[in-house]
């Protein structure tokens, strides 16, 4: 799939062209499952007039598609609190939406964010993996369909946590999900944030772009200049950590990152002699990938009403 590293290439969004900000690292991982042939990671790119951040080359949707099969039926399972964006979101719908109001989840996953919303709203659900539905269902939660195509009704509140990072062109996705909610209606995208701190100081060598699955990359600016086109306007917006960990894994974690923008060959060196967390004896190109930044605070939440 990939080529040499392009300096230009045209916006998926808004065809405009975007600049390259370095090479994004193979991987061996998809969807939390070790691969027997790593996938090269292409480049990451930012678009200068909608300030999309984007993988290009991309997997074809058709090699997606068999990657998130392969990851199939396994046991999905999630703690009705085991996230932070979960809990934020749950109470500002508690808040803000009376008791009754619709909220669709897309990409709801075995139901955890929609479980404690059951009895007090009415909950719907898209998701495409066939075990995490029937646990979704189990829960109270009526599933309305599979994929992002799915998106439809007239809902009070639509729902994305870790999605739209996932889609092709968010602007199409974030306006589908604005057509099937009501007119005063909200829609909620919690995602990695392009401009978090962390992520600017690593560029395309940030942990967040080595997930294959992430080809998307938004921060809140990119919410800006299609607000009146679209028709909404921003009501509620936080940067948040997935995890809060104690001091001594933020420490681990700042010097490991730090050491790898300073130095990534000796990371690597330290990883073939067996040093580092990363067990690089299948896959020895990947001694010099980016060691992961889970405590670094690099999401968002962001909560849009439907003008
Ligand atoms: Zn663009």
């Amino acid at each position: 799939m990939m080529g040499a590293l392009q300096t230009f290439v045209c916006c998926p969004d808004c065809g405009s062209l975007a600049r390259t900000c370095g090479a994004i690292s193979t991987t061996e991982v998809f969807a939390g499952r070790l691969l027997d042939k790593p996938i090269e990671g292409g480049a990451l790119y930012r678009c200068g007039t909608c300030h999309l951040g984007f993988r290009w080359p991309r997997l074809s949707k058709n090699e997606f598609d068999a990657l998130y099969a392969m990851g199939g039926d396994q046991a999905w399972t999630s703690s009705v609190d085991s996230r932070r964006d979960w809990r934020l979101g749950r109470a500002w719908i508690s808040q803000n939406l009376s008791p009754g109001a619709s909220v669709l989840d897309v990409g709801c996953f075995d139901g955890g964010f929609l479980q404690g919303l059951v009895g007090s709203h009415h909950c719907f659900g898209i998701e495409i993996q066939q075990q995490a539905r029937l646990q979704a269902q189990r829960k109270g939660i009526s599933l309305i369909g599979h994929d992002f195509s799915d998106v439809a009704g007239q809902f009070d509140c639509i729902t994305t946590f870790d999605v739209i990072e996932h889609v092709e062109k968010p602007v199409r996705f974030l306006s589908r999900c604005l057509d099937a909610v009501r007119p005063g209606g909200h829609v909620l995208i919690s995602t990695g944030n392009l401009d978090a701190f962390t992520f600017r100081m690593m560029g395309s060598r940030y942990w967040y772009c080595t997930i294959a699955e992430h080809i998307s990359f938004l921060s809140p600016i990119w919410f800006d200049p299609i607000k009146s086109e679209m028709g909404f306007q921003i009501e509620y917006l936080r940067t948040f950590t997935h995890d809060n960990a104690l001091i001594a894994r933020r420490l681990k974690e700042l010097i490991a990152n730090t050491i790898y923008w300073a130095h990534p060959a000796l990371l690597g060196a330290l990883r073939i002699i067996g040093l580092g967390e990363k067990d690089v004896r299948r896959h020895p190109m990947l001694a010099q990938h980016p060691p992961g930044w889970w405590t670094a605070r690099d999401h968002f939440m962001i909560i849009l009403r439907k003008l």
